[in-house]
């Protein structure tokens, strides 16, 4: 039919003005962010058993661990850092991960004046960061 493309074109452009809005008003209101975004990291220390493939699969040798043997041969994670200077966020570390022990959060607001601040020290975070609060409401 002659006219069929504009009047679907037509047809969308209604549909989104009468849709509602999708703009969200970050910074006054924290974004959805779907659950597989890729923000800052978080480590289960107790659900990790020391297998390396995080450190190994990582592109930028991003991943700083160590792990020690106790005389009873258990491993033991005595370092496990993630610069974010050179992480790219691309999930390699995480999807490897045999026991979901390192997995990325929604934390996404990570700038700084201070690079060593995006050095993460993941024994010392608490590893069940979750969203951050909702900021003030929009009057
Ligand atoms: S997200 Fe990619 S670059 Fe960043 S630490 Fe994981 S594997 Fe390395
Ligand atoms: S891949 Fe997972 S279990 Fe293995 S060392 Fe890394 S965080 Fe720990």
């Amino acid at each position: 039919m002659y006219g069929q493309g504009l009047l679907k074109g037509l047809a969308t452009t209604l549909k989104e003005y009468f849709g509602g809005y999708t703009t969200q008003e970050y910074p006054d209101e924290y974004p959805n962010l779907p659950d597989t975004f890729h923000g800052s990291f978080e480590l289960d220390v107790d659900k990790c058993v020391g297998c390396t493939v995080c450190d190994r699969n990582c592109p930028n040798s991003v991943i700083d661990l160590k792990i020690n043997r106790g005389e009873d041969k258990k491993k033991e994670i005595v370092r496990f850092k993630v610069d974010l200077t050179r992480c790219q966020f691309c999930g390699l570390c995480t999807e490897g991960c045999p026991t979901n022990a390192l997995k990325f959060n929604q934390e996404f607001e990570l700038a700084t004046y201070n690079k060593e601040d995006l050095i993460l020290n993941l024994l010392a975070e608490k590893p069940t960061q979750t969203k951050p609060k909702k900021k003030k409401e929009v009057s």
